[in-house]
Parts: C-alpha cells; structure tokens; sequence
C-alpha cells in the first residue's frame, strides 16, 4: 500500500465538513489541509482548528497543492463546484444526495470523465452497523429467504431549521434521508425494481416534504417499505425484515434488537386459542411452546475498505470504488420516480436503469 497522503480542501464547512475532519482522521491515507466557506465566521473556525482558511473558491482551486474537493455545502451548488473542481484538475468528494436530479449528475461524471479525474460520492450508510447486519441476514439467508423490508428513520423535530426547508437548494427528506435508505437496498438487492408507488407528507406545512413512504417491488420478489418521518414522537423500528423461516427487528442504531426463526426440530403442534380483546384467536396466537427459537442478530457483514482508505486506492488505480457512479445514478432515477409516483398518485414501472 502507497504511504503517499492525499491533500483534501472542504468547501462547506458547516455541519458535515466540518464532521468530515473527524473522518478523515481516521484514514491514514487522506490529510484535510484547508478549507473554504462563504461565511466568515466558519472560515475563522476552520483556521482554528488548524487548517488553511481560503478567502475564495478560485483561490481554493488556484493552489497545485489541493488533490481533493470535498464539497459539503447545500445541494443545489453541489454541481457547479464539482465542474469547476474537475477543470481545475482536482479529485471530488462530494456529500448527498450528489445533486439535484440524475440529469445534473450526468453532468458532474461528464466533466469527471473529460478531466480524468475520481467523483466519489459520500454514500456513508453503506458502512452503518444495522445496515451491514441486514445485509448479512439477507446474503447469508439468515431467518431464510427475504421476501420484505421494512427501512425507516423517524424523529420528532421536524425539518431542521436551515436551507433543508428550501426546495430550491434541494431540501426535503426524500432528499436528504431517503437518499440513504434507498442507497442501501439497492446496493444490498441484486435484483430489478420493477414498480414504485409513493406519497409525500407536508404535514408542517413547507413547500418540501417533511416525510414520505415508499413501496418498492423487485423483480426478485422482495417487497420494500421506505418510510421517513420528522413528526414520529414515538418511533417504529429501524428494520423489521421477514424471511420465509423467520422475522428479524433492529430497533434503533444502538442495534437493540432480536431473530425468531421456526424451530424445524420440534414437531408441528397447532398454537391454542386465545383470547384477543373481545374475541378469540387461533390464527394470532402465540406459536406454540417450542416452535419458535429467538436469537440475539448475526454479527454485520464487513465492508473491504473504510470510505476515505478507498477513495486514495481509487485515486491511486488500486481499486475500484464501493460506492459507484452508476449505483449513485440509479439511486438519483429511483428518486425521480418517487417523485412522480407521489406527484401522480400512481404506481410507476419501468424506470429502473439496473444492470444485472
Ligand atoms: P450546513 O448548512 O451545516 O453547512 C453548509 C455550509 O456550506 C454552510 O456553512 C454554508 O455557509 C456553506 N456554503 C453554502 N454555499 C456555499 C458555497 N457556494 N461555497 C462554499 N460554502 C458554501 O449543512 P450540512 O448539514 O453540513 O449539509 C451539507 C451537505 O452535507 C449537504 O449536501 C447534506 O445533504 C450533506 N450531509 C450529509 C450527511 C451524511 O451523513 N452523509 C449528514 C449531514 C449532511
């Protein structure tokens, strides 16, 4: 492995660019030099802690000793800093969603490809623990076959109080969150989407979404159920997964959470009949003593690189990137249909780009 370290400038130095220094310092393969924000008092925090405080992004783009753009500013000028980036000759990082519709995308890998040089895009939930243990239990047929998911993010404040309000600058929670919960099932199915249906809820009165749910059927016949939401003052589970030998939950990220799977040991006794409310039951009885075993979750699957040690053995030809253009692509066209279908209220077939 190179020793070489790649030289990183973040524009944006806000939340997440400034998070992104914490990131970066755990690779040894990437160094963060400096940074360049539009407001003052951020490029004074980034000179604070260190790091080269640039007055202008032609200045950022000016310096040879800059490899790297990572861009962590609003999304609606995710694009134009990546084109400028590309004819500089730098490397871009650049935060999610990677811009405002797959059509602006194809315009940054464009101006990428014309360069010769590395887009990456910061698909972080690639490598989040309750992610990597549902995709364990989904490759290794934990509680058997998959044949639903259920993905969902909930809190209760609303949508924060910045630009995320404003659709212009690309705000929403399909945008910002439902990019990460789509990004993992796609990288996680092999398979086809073939129908999406979709509604939006504008339940806080913003010309952007506060949360959506979305149903997405795959060829494979997996059935996805994508919800977030920002008015959730108490949540549903972060997964609930059904197999054809078992169910599995993740509660939370903490990663609380438990498998049932049918005991094929134990001889098939009928549950007994309870009474439920003001009825009785067979059908949603308890299974029978025995018949059921419950499990703590398998460990998570790994995934070969950290982000950032990935990104340097890209850059350097050594490998190819976990988090590829083309699945970025295809996550932007499901997002549109999402759209579409909620705008439509119809179900909509035939737009996934899936290369199998
Ligand atoms: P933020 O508002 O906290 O920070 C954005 C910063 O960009 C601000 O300081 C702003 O002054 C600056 N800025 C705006 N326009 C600029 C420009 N043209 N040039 C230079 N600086 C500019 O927002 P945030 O929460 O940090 O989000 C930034 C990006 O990071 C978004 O794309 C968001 O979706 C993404 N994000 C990703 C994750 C993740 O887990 N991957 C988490 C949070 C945010």
């Amino acid at each position: 492995m190179s020793s070489i370290k790649h030289t990183v400038v973040i524009v944006g130095y806000g939340g997440m660019g400034s998070y992104h220094t914490q990131l970066i310092k755990e690779s040894d393969r990437v160094i963060v030099s400096g940074a360049f924000d539009l407001l003052e008092d951020r490029r004074t925090l980034a000179a604070e802690a260190g790091y080269t405080a640039y007055s202008s992004y032609e200045e950022v783009l000016a310096d040879p000793d800059v490899e790297i753009i990572l861009i962590a500013t609003p999304n609606d000028v995710h694009k134009d800093i990546a084109v400028r980036a590309f004819q500089a000759g730098k490397h871009v990082v650049c935060e999610k969603p990677v811009a405002m519709s797959s059509a602006e995308f194809t315009e940054m890998q464009a101006a990428a490809d014309a360069a010769g040089r590395v887009l990456m895009v910061h698909q972080n939930r690639r490598w989040d623990e309750d992610f990597r243990v549902i995709k364990e239990m989904y490759e290794k047929e934990t509680i058997g076959s998959l044949f639903q998911i259920e993905s969902r993010v909930h809190g209760a404040n609303g949508i924060p109080g910045d630009w995320r309000h404003v659709k212009a600058q690309g705000g929403g929670m399909l945008l910002d969150w439902g990019v990460h919960l789509l990004d993992q099932l796609l990288f996680m199915i092999d398979s086809k989407v073939t129908s999406v249906s979709s509604s939006l809820s504008f339940i806080l009165g913003n010309d952007v979404d506060d949360g959506f749910e979305a149903i997405l059927q795959f060829e494979n016949g997996i059935k996805a159920i994508v919800e977030v939401g920002t008015t959730n003052f108490i949540t549903l589970p972060r997964w609930y997964v059904k197999g054809l030998e078992g169910t599995a939950i993740i509660e939370d990220w903490s990663l609380r959470g438990r498998m049932v799977t049918r005991n094929n040991a134990s001889e098939k006794i009928e549950p007994t009949p309870i009474r439920a409310g003001v009825g009785l039951t067979k059908t949603m009885a308890p299974p029978s003593e025995g018949s059921t075993i419950t499990e703590d979750l398998p460990a998570a699957s790994e995934l070969s690189s950290s982000f950032y040690d990935n990104l340097a053995a890209v850059i350097e030809g050594t490998a190819e990137p976990i988090v590829k253009n083309a699945e970025v692509l295809r996550v932007l066209v499901l997002i549109e249909a999402i759209f579409e279908a909620a705008e439509k209220n119809e179900t909509i077939k035939n737009f996934d780009i899936y290369e199998a």
